[in-house]
């Protein structure tokens, strides 16, 4: 039996996974992407390769369409693209859209709901986060990382009112065995994954370590305390109330860098060491902005995001140099 129509926005690694794991259960889904060389390989090959913790590599069928092919009425557009692509991909699927079709993400970082609200209505749409670790080696390929069931999730809706279609959604994520817990706290749930990335994902990526490494360092706590400090004096001022207390969060750091995922590079390294613009203006950035808002300088996050900047700026340096020494 078909249980729900899906549209996977952005058919990278995260739009992969919970769409060949949604497909899995039974549902209906088909994959949206713009990037080329993907596109061609999955057609070429027939499908996508998929391994888990880099064994058992196999392929799988899926439906790929574009933007500009795809003509269905899904009841569910489910965004994984990164942020500074979203815009892109929303002006280009807009015609498909219509005013039934909820919106779903578990993007990292905050800017893409804003973008969502100029298309769909507050009541349509439904976001989260995602402790799940995935890796798209190249086109046409992609890892999932840690064991079936092992990662878990976060969900709200946006108007913090679960409908029918939410408990539908949640239901199938279940099954998908993708773990999600269902709160009514939209920004709380969303911002509380943000902290946890401004320290995980930009000091490994600065670094270029695996998470384990930074989670065994000695000075981890202090590196890890200071950020979540500024983001949680942030929140205050804001009125948000996040989802773990500043301990619980640092909990949550140790656990997930030295037990959970100590091997994973996480996702913004991916970018860096692929020479793509990162998410951390949308991470650090965001929360840095948000203080602005309220008359709190994040030093901190200021001068990391500015750190990043300056290490993207040193890579596509270095990369114009080798091309002219060619
Ligand atoms: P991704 O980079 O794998 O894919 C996003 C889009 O970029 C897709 O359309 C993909 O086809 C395209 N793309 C990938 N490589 C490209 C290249 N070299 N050139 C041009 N286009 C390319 O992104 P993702 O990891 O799926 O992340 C989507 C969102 O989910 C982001 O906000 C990310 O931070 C978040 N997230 C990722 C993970 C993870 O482990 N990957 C975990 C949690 C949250």
């Amino acid at each position: 039996m078909i249980l729900m129509k899906f549209a996977m926005i952005g058919a990278g690694a995260m739009g992969l996974r919970y769409g060949i794991l949604l497909q899995e259960a039974g549902n209906d889904v088909t994959f949206i992407d713009t990037w080329q060389p993907h596109i061609d390989k999955i057609r070429e090959q027939g499908g996508v390769y998929v391994s888990r913790d880099h064994k058992d590599r196999h392929l799988t069928k899926i439906k790929l369409e574009t933007p500009e092919s795809y003509n269905d009425d899904p009841d569910m557009l489910i965004f994984f693209t990164k942020q500074m692509q979203l815009a892109g991909f929303l002006e280009r699927c807009s015609h498909f859209f219509n005013d039934k079709q909820y919106a779903f993400t578990c993007m990292n970082g905050m800017g893409h709901i804003e973008k969502l609200q100029q298309y769909f209505a507050d009541d349509k749409i439904i976001a989260g986060t995602a402790l799940i670790a995935t890796v798209l080696n190249g086109p046409g390929d992609v890892d999932f990382m840690g064991k079936r069931g092992a990662g878990k999730m976060n969900m709200a809706n946006l108007t913090e009112k679960p409908d029918e279609m939410t408990h539908r959604l949640f239901d199938e994520l279940q099954k998908a065995q993708m773990n999600p817990t269902l709160t009514t706290n939209f920004k709380g749930t969303l911002m509380t994954k943000v902290i946890f990335n401004s320290v995980i994902n930009t000091l490994c990526t600065l670094f270029e370590i695996q998470m384990g490494e930074f989670g065994n360092f000695e000075k981890a706590y202090d590196l890890g305390r200071q950020l979540i400090d500024e983001a949680y004096d942030i929140c205050e001022r804001a009125g948000i109330t996040l989802v773990s207390t500043r301990d619980e969060e640092m909990t949550a750091l140790d656990r997930n860098t030295r037990i959970d995922m100590p091997l994973h590079y996480p996702s913004m390294y991916q970018d860096m060491i692929h020479d793509r613009p990162t998410e951390v203006d949308y991470i650090n950035g965001y929360i840095a902005e948000l203080g602005r808002e309220h008359h709190y300088e994040a030093h901190t996050h200021i001068f990391l995001t500015n750190l990043v900047h300056l290490s993207e700026y040193h890579r596509a340096n270095e990369k114009k140099a080798k091309e002219a020494a060619k």
